[in-house]
């Protein structure tokens, strides 16, 4: 006896009601979905940017640093190690008292490339859109985020770029990178 006749015996034909017994689902057509979902809730699964609250993260602190207009990361006095991105731990000792330091607002850009197609969900409308890795001014740290404020064919390697922090349009903050002028 194979596996699926096995299950098929198992199943109480019991469970079974008569089709008028069972009326269907209201099912909502899409549009009316759509109308009653939240325009700026992302499904958790798809969403790009993560979750920022002191119930969500350990590290709620870099979001709220954020709120006020400040890049930072922790670091570790024992070590003198910058960490980044941000940690709970230090990854070379292991202590949880870490110091959070604001970060330098300027930098350059080391490397870039755009984003052309498969953009991240909620981003579909906002291609082309260049990213690229920034090194920044006095720190050993090169950070990977957006770079707005020029046509991804006109940036260039080394252009200087100024940190910028911004509400994605659900509260959450996050930073990006600008040309500077
Ligand atoms: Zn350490």
């Amino acid at each position: 006896m194979s596996p699926e006749t096995g299950r098929r015996r198992r199943a109480p034909a019991a469970v079974l009601s008569p089709p008028e017994a069972t009326p269907p689902p209201a099912v909502a057509s899409p549009t009316e979905r759509e109308r009653s979902k939240p325009a700026a809730k992302r499904p958790f699964l798809l969403d790009f940017f993560p979750l920022e609250t002191a119930d969500q993260t350990r590290l709620h602190r870099f979001y709220e640093r954020l709120r006020e207009g400040r890049l930072s990361t922790t670091r570790c006095s024992r070590d003198d190690l910058l960490h980044w991105p941000p940690r709970t731990a230090c990854p070379k000792c292991h202590t949880e008292i870490l110091d959070w330091v604001d970060l330098p607002e300027r930098g350059r850009v080391y490397a870039f490339s755009a984003v052309l197609a498969g953009a991240p969900y909620g981003m579909e409308d906002e291609v082309p859109f260049a990213v690229g890795l920034v090194d920044l001014d006095g720190v050993p740290l090169r950070l990977f985020g957006r770079i707005e404020g020029r046509p991804w064919t006109a940036l260039r390697i080394g252009e200087p770029v100024r940190v910028e922090t911004y509400d994605i349009g659900d509260g959450r903050m996050f930073y990006r990178f600008r040309v500077a002028d």
